[in-house]
Parts: structure tokens; sequence; C-alpha cells
């Protein structure tokens, strides 16, 4: 699914006055690319992801997706956000498959799809289980699993690791680069971790402070086919690493 942000601004109203939160981003996403978009805390990445979501309007500008002008949430968008969101009295089978339920999609190819969805990434076992007798990593690939069900072509996730210590992040972030690639999905990652970007995505976008206008763009051609966890250990790793970091704390 290809993805075409064309000059999209935000302005908020507040009591003070108008906010900008995003000025004049135009971003192209080819069909299967993974994006990751880095910028400071408060810049308007999630504000950015909304509107491309059809969850929020733009104050100018427009979102195309494959070829159509968005005006609303689409279905075929999938959005991940920051908290995994899972219901903790529903089961895992009855939490992935809510938004099979809510589409009233639930046909029986479906349901075999999650299932297959759950066994490949390890949670097969755990489909009684409710997500408070899950680790934090699992819980995270439910989340996924659960936002794949519907099968969305395009993927946005909003900080979708934050909440994990270290550790679960490498190999939760591992996890979902493979889903997302081996299910050949289009993919916008926000983030404000440098090294998460850069060891999952094709391109990295890194944006100024408030109002948020494209300060760069890196592609990692360099690291194609590698996972995040090869590429943290790739000699070039830690330039890209550095450039990106220079740029953010410019716009500081
Ligand atoms: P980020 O995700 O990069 O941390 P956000 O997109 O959440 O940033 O917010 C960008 C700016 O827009 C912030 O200054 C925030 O306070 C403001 N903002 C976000 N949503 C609203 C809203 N609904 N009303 C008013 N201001 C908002
Ligand atoms: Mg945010």
């Amino acid at each position: 699914m290809s993805v075409s942000v064309e000059g999209v601004k935000k302005t908020y109203q507040s009591p003070e006055g108008e906010i900008s939160a995003v000025e004049d981003i135009s971003l192209e996403i080819r069909d299967g690319e993974f994006i990751s978009v880095v910028g400071p805390s408060g810049c308007g990445k999630s504000t950015l992801l909304s509107i491309i979501a059809g969850l929020d309007k733009p104050s100018a500008g427009r979102v195309v997706i494959n070829g159509e002008e968005i005006h609303g949430p689409n279905g075929e968008v999938g959005f991940m956000p920051q908290k995994d969101q899972l219901f903790p009295w529903r089961t895992i089978w009855a939490n992935v498959t809510l938004g099979l339920e809510i589409q009233g999609k639930k046909t029986k190819e479906r349901l075999e799809h999650v299932r297959e969805l759950l066994r490949r990434y390890g949670l097969g076992e755990f489909m009684k289980k409710t997500p408070g007798q899950l680790s934090g990593g699992m819980r995270q690939r439910c989340a996924l699993i659960r936002t794949l069900a519907t099968d969305p072509e395009l993927l946005l996730l909003d900080e979708p690791f934050s909440a994990l210590d270290y550790q679960t992040r490498l190999s939760v972030s591992d996890d979902i680069y493979t889903i997302i690639k081996q299910e050949k999905k289009t993919a916008i990652l926000v983030t404000h971790d440098i090294s998460e970007s850069i060891s999952m995505s094709d391109r990295v976008v890194v944006l100024t402070g408030r109002p948020s206008r494209i300060r760069s763009i890196h592609s990692l051609d360099l690291f194609s086919g590698l996972t995040p966890i090869e590429r943290r250990n790739h000699p070039e790793f830690r330039s890209y690493f550095n450039a990106i970091w220079g740029e953010l704390d410019e716009s500081k």
C-alpha cells in the first residue's frame, strides 16, 4: 500500500491562541516499505500518525492512500498504540479476535489466520490465558497480532515498545520486524529511540522540534535484509546513530 503525505499542516486552538503542531510535511511511502519517524518529544509525531490513520483532519494538505485521498478511518489501516490496550478480563484469543468481531468479519478463514499467527509467533499455547498471565513482550506480540487480524495493508505503530524494558524491547522489536516483513506490510513506526529506528526501518525521517518539519531522511539500504539485532552489530550502525543524534540535538 503506498502512502503520500502532501503538504500536511496541523494547528490546534488553545486558550493562548493557535498552536502549530505540524508544519508542511510531505512524504512518499512505497508499497512494502518500512519507514520510521523520529523527533523530539511533543514535536507532532502522534499528530502526524493520527492524520495518516484518518482519525484527525489536517488543517491544510492531504493524505493519499493507494491513489485516493482519505477522509476518515480506513479498514486497510491498522493502528498499534503505545500501550498494548489488551482487555485484562478477556482471554488472549478473545483479545486478538476483537477487531474482527467489531468489524463483523469473524469468518472461518480469518479466525484460522489468527490462530496461525498466534502459533507461528509463539503464542499458540497461550490462547486461553489472560493478558495478566503473559510477559510484557508476549502482550506486545498479541497487540500486534490483534492489529494484523483484520489484515490491514498499512501498519501505524506509535512508540509501541516504550513501555518495555531494554532487553524485552530488543527481542520484541526483532520479532515484530520479522512479522511485518514476512506478512509484507507497509509500516510507519513513530519513536523517539534512534537505535530502534535504525534497526527496524528502510528509511528514517527526522523531524525538527515543534512545529515539526522534515529535517532529513536517511536511507538505510546498507542494512537491507539484516535483522534488527544484526544491524545493531554492524560497524556502520554507530555512524547513522551519531548523524541522527546530532540532528535531533540541533533542534532542541
Ligand atoms: P509527539 O507525539 O511528537 O510527542 P504530539 O503529536 O502528541 O507530539 O503533540 C504535538 C503538539 O500538539 C504538542 O505540543 C501537543 O501539546 C499539541 N497537541 C496534540 N494534540 C492536541 C489537541 N488535541 N489539542 C491541542 N493541542 C494538542
Ligand atoms: Mg506521541
